[in-house]
């Protein structure tokens, strides 16, 4: 082990430090191995200095820390960003049969504890932030408490409620008997550019940071009407037109090809599953520069589901899960060789939250490198979530948003799966 002193150290730093004193620091981390900035080469022995919440200094060697600072001792653990999750649903994971009864028969302030129970448990996997693309629930709120240090959880950035068309993917009526649709919310449907307009605004108006669209059906949703699009193209043009005058980027859902490219037209900022993309949709990623987020994981929830209740779906459901597993990777297997900007998304809320991780090892059985599957998870999901200043990689003036598992992630990508450090703003959650 290889002791510099710190000021030494800091006088090697970056210039703004080195020309005055050198900060107080509250923390250090001494790393065995350091992945600063996923997509570069990692580095060996290192030192990772913290200062309120914010990483002041990245060193090589595990410095003496100055004065009576705690380090934290990650010499045996391989460290690196915390991860980032571009698509989950914090307020459930029972979905199909189980979700439905839940959500007609459990109050609101029992699914706020549900949704707090949820983003724990996510940033204990090592997922330090989220985007949480559509929730009836409490997230919104949880994103707030999150933020004022009042609850455990990663930093969400939320959609509010998705929006449709009517009868679309986020129509919550699908599947309810007439009688108890008076029951159900139905500002996030729009027909026609003018409503779309205004259902972009409602969002904003709740305080959405991101909108949520869906332009094709959807797996789970109850109703056998295909995957195909659902949305013209006048109505996703309003839709992101309206998002981007306000400064929000839209997630679109889509499974179909013609979906996708309602969406892409659109302008829209990343397509979610994206099953069936083709040539042309791929063209419109480069020429756009829109993210393409996976989500293969829903399929492990479909598949440990149906293992242990085979009617946990309605028939026209789990015909639209069968094919959706039958399919899995295809898009991605094309995406990766296409050049096409991939960020890490799971779904979850379909699959289990805390189980997050699993999509690196579906990600690299289709495609991707370890460390082309851990830059989507950081630097690239950090771009897509407008969070690139904050989050994503550990350099001086980032959040100290940092994990660490032990052995190499880089040859296999599965010990991310056992993530036993977690510090989200400084603040240790979890270890080491
Ligand atoms: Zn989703």
């Amino acid at each position: 082990m290889k002791a510099i002193a710190l000021t030494a150290a800091l006088l090697l730093a970056s210039g703004a430090y080195a020309q005055t004193a050198a900060p107080a620091v509250d923390r250090y981390i001494h790393a065995g191995k350091l992945l600063d900035r996923p997509g570069q080469k990692p580095r060996g022995a290192s030192t990772i200095a913290i200062r309120a919440g914010r990483v002041v200094g990245v060193y090589d060697g595990h410095v003496t820390p100055l004065g009576d600072a705690p380090v934290i001792d990650l010499r045996d653990r391989t460290v690196l960003p915390g991860l980032i999750d571009s698509h989950v649903h914090l307020s459930s994971d029972r979905a199909g049969q189980e979700g439905l009864l839940a959500e007609l028969t459990e109050s609101d302030q029992l699914g706020a504890y549900e949704t707090l129970w949820n983003a724990r448990k996510t940033l204990l996997a090592g997922f330090t932030t989220v985007r949480n693309l559509g929730d009836e629930g409490a997230t919104l709120a949880l994103r707030e408490a999150i933020a004022r240090g009042w609850a455990d959880g990663p930093r969400i950035v939320d959609a509010g409620r998705s929006i449709s068309t009517t009868s679309g993917h986020m129509d919550a009526r699908l599947g309810l008997d007439d009688h108890l649709h008076s029951t159900v919310g139905t500002e996030n449907l729009c027909d026609g550019p003018e409503e779309c307009r205004k259902a972009v605004r409602r969002q904003i108006g709740r305080g959405a940071d991101v909108i949520k669209i869906a332009t094709t059906g959807g797996v789970n949703s109850r109703i056998g009407a295909g995957l195909g699009k659902q949305m013209f193209d006048d109505e996703a043009k309003a839709i992101v037109e309206t998002a981007h005058l306000y400064g929000k980027k839209v997630a679109v859902h889509a499974h179909g090809v013609d979906g996708i490219a309602v969406a892409l037209r659109a302008g829209a900022d990343s397509i979610e599953h994206g099953t069936l993309l083709d040539a042309e949709s791929l063209a419109l990623f480069k020429k756009t520069g829109a993210y393409y987020v996976p989500t293969l994981s829903t399929v492990n929830g479909y598949l440990e589901r149906i293992a242990k209740d085979p009617n946990a779906y309605l028939p026209e459901v789990r015909a639209k899960i069968d094919w959706r597993i039958s399919i899995t990777g295809k898009a991605l297997e094309k995406a990766v060789p296409a050049g096409v900007k991939i960020a890490f998304g799971t779904d979850a809320g379909v699959s289990k939250h805390g189980r997050n991780a699993d999509e690196f090892e579906l990600m690299v059985k289709h495609g991707m490198t370890p460390m082309q599957a851990i830059a989507a998870a950081t630097v690239n999901a950090a771009d897509l979530l407008g969070l690139a200043k904050e989050v994503g990689s550990i350099e001086p003036g980032k959040s100290a948003d940092i994990i660490a598992v032990s052995g190499d992630p880089l040859a296999d990508v599965r010990m991310l799966k056992s993530v036993g450090f977690v510090m989200r703003a400084g603040v240790v959650h979890k270890g080491p």
